[in-house]
C-alpha cells in the first residue's frame, strides 16, 4: 500500500473563491469518454438539454490513470425519462433498479449505469427509501467516500464537493460525513471501506473510520453471502491484501468476516511474488490462490469458507485442492517426483502449489540459500513445459483380453497406472500391453487356485 499515486494532470480553475458547486478543475480528454458508445449515451441523455455527469469509480480511476471498469452516469431526469430518452435514440434501456433510480443503457458489450440524483431519506440496513433531487451536492453527500463523491461533466470539468481530489492524491479514504452514522445506515460500507483502503489508501488509515468499523463489525453477519463474496474477492485482489487483513484483524473486524485467516505472512509473500517478485507470462493476482494462502491447511475450515462465500462447485474444488493438498512441491524434489506430481494434479495445480509452498518457505523467515529461489523457478518452468501424458492402455484392451466389464477393469487400470508411474511414464503401448497381459495371466492363475 505504500505505492506512489500518479495523478492525472488536472487543470485547476482560478480564482480561489469559487461559488459552491463550481467545477474545481478539468480532466484531460479520456478515451472512454470519447468512445462512440459513451458519446451516444451522453447525446441521448442530453438531447433535450439535461446536464449529465460521470460519477463514482470512472472519475476516480481516470484521475489515477487506472483502467476504467464501468461507467456510472448521473442525471436530474427521472428513470422513466431516462428510459424514454435512451429508447428515442435507439439505445437499449434496462430498468435495473427503478425504485432507486437506476437504468442500465446497453450498447454492444458496453454497459452504463444511469442514476437519477437522489438522497437516501430513510435507511434500514442495506435498504433505503430514496427521494429524487435536482441538487448535485445532495447526491454526492449520500455517496460513501470523498473519493467516490467526485463527478465530472462530459467536457472534463470536475466537481469535488468533499475534497476528494486531495484525499485521492494523499491516499486518504474518508467517509463523507460521520463514519459511525454512515455505517449504521448501511453496513456494507464497512467492507467497502477496507476494500477502497486496500486499493486507494496509504497508511495511516483514517482513525474515525477505523473506530466506526470496529464498533459495528458484529453487524457483518447480517450481510448476504453474495455481498460478502463480492467484497472479499475485490479485497483479495488488492496489491497487498495481507496488510489490509492485518489491519482488519487489529481492529477486531476480521473475526466477523474471515476468522479462519491466519497465514498473513504467506499471503504477503505470495502477493509479492505475483505482483513484483516474479515476472512470468500469465502470472498475476489470483483470488482463490490468495485465499488458500491465508487459510490454515484444514480442509473442513476451507470448505466452510467456500460455503460462506458462496463459491461455485469448481471454485470450491480448487480452493480445497490448494488449501489442504495431499502433497506439496518442494525445492528439493527430484525430477521424477516433480513429474509424478505434475501427472497427478496437472500443470496449473502444480504451479499454484509451487507458489504457495515457496511463499510458505519465504514467510517462515529462515534465511534461504541463494540457489533455492532458482530451484523454485525451475519447478515453475517444469510445469510450463509439462505436456500431459495418458496411460497407453485402456479398458477396451482388457475387454479384448476377455475380462468382463465391471469394477475389475478399474482395478487393473489402477495397477497399470502405478506400474506406468514407477517407469516414469516412459512405457510404449507395446510394453504396456505386454505388462497388462502378464497382469491378466497372473489374475487368471490366482482365480484357478
Ligand atoms: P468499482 O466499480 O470500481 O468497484 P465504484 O466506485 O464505481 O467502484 P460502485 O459499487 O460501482 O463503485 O458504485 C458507484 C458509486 O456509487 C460509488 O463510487 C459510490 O459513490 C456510490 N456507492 C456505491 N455503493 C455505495 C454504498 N453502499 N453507500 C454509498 N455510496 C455507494
Ligand atoms: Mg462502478
Amino acid at each position: 500500500m505504500d505505492r506512489r499515486i500518479g495523478m492525472a494532470k488536472v487543470t485547476p480553475i482560478v480564482p480561489e473563491d469559487l461559488p459552491p458547486g463550481s467545477p474545481v478543475g478539468q480532466l484531460p480528454p479520456q478515451d472512454w469518454m470519447r468512445a462512440a458508445a459513451t458519446r451516444a449515451v451522453v447525446a441521448a441523455l442530453t438531447a433535450e438539454g439535461a446536464e449529465v455527469r460521470f460519477v463514482g469509480g470512472c472519475v476516480r480511476d481516470a484521475l489515477l490513470h487506472r483502467p476504467i471498469r464501468d461507467i456510472d452516469i448521473a442525471t436530474r431526469d427521472t428513470p422513466d425519462r431516462v428510459t424514454a430518452l435512451l429508447r428515442q435514440a435507439g439505445i437499449r434501456a434496462i430498468p435495473t433498479g427503478i425504485a432507486h433510480g437506476t437504468v442500465t443503457a446497453v450498447i454492444g458489450t458496453a454497459h452504463f449505469e444511469i442514476t437519477t440524483l437522489r438522497s437516501d431519506v430513510e435507511t434500514f440496513g442495506r435498504h433505503a427509501r430514496v427521494e429524487f433531487t435536482d441538487d448535485w451536492t445532495v447526491d454526492a453527500a449520500r455517496r460513501d467516500f470523498t473519493i467516490n463523491a467526485l463527478s465530472c461533466r462530459p467536457d472534463g470539468m470536475i466537481f469535488d464537493p468533499f475534497d476528494g481530489l486531495a484525499d485521492l492524491g494523499a491516499g486518504r479514504v474518508r467517509f463523507v460525513g460521520n463514519a459511525m452514522r454512515r455505517i449504521e445506515e448501511d453496513v456494507l460500507r464497512l467492507l467497502r471501506y477496507f476494500r477502497f483502503y486496500a486499493h486507494y489508501g496509504r497508511p495511516p488509515a483514517d482513525v474515525d473510520a477505523l473506530a466506526a468499523c470496529r464498533a459495528q463489525a458484529h453487524k457483518l453477519s447480517g450481510l448476504s453471502g453474495e455481498r460478502l463474496r463480492a467484497e472479499v474477492m475485490k479485497l483479495l485482489q488488492a496489491p497487498d491484501p495481507a496488510g489490509v487483513l492485518l489491519l482488519m484483524q487489529g481492529h477486531h473486524v476480521l473475526r466477523h468476516l474471515l476468522p479462519e485467516a491466519r497465514d498473513f505472512g504467506r499471503l504477503r509473500v505470495l502477493a509479492f511474488l505475483e505482483m513484483r517478485g516474479l515476472v512470468r507470462p500469465g502470472l498475476g493476482p489470483d483470488i482463490l490462490r490468495r485465499l488458500a494462502a491465508v487459510l490454515g491447511a484444514d480442509a473442513r475450515e476451507a470448505a466452510g469458507v467456500a460455503r460462506r462465500l458462496r463459491l461455485s462447485r469448481a471454485e470450491t474444488d480448487r480452493l480445497l485442492s490448494l488449501a489442504a493438498p495431499p502433497e506439496m512441491p518442494d525445492a528439493d524434489m527430484d525430477e521424477r517426483a516433480a513429474r509424478r506430481l505434475l501427472h497427478r494434479i496437472g500443470a496449473a495445480g502444480f504451479r499454484d502449489l509451487t507458489l504457495l509452498a515457496w511463499a510458505r518457505r519465504k514467510a517462515t523467515g529462515d534465511r534461504m540459500p541463494a540457489a533455492e529461489g532458482q530451484r523454485w523457478i525451475d519447478l515453475l518452468d517444469r510445469a510450463d513445459a509439462w505436456r500431459p501424458v495418458r496411460l497407453p492402455v485402456h479398458g477396451r484392451d482388457l475387454l479384448d483380453l476377455g475380462i468382463p466389464g465391471g469394477p475389475r477393469i478399474g482395478l487393473f487400470l489402477a495397477d497399470m497406472e502405478r506400474w506406468w508411474e514407477d517407469g516414469d511414464y516412459r512405457a510404449s503401448r507395446a510394453e504396456a500391453l505386454a505388462h497388462l497381459r502378464t497382469l491378466v495371466a497372473l489374475y487368471r492363475a490366482g482365480e484357478q487356485q
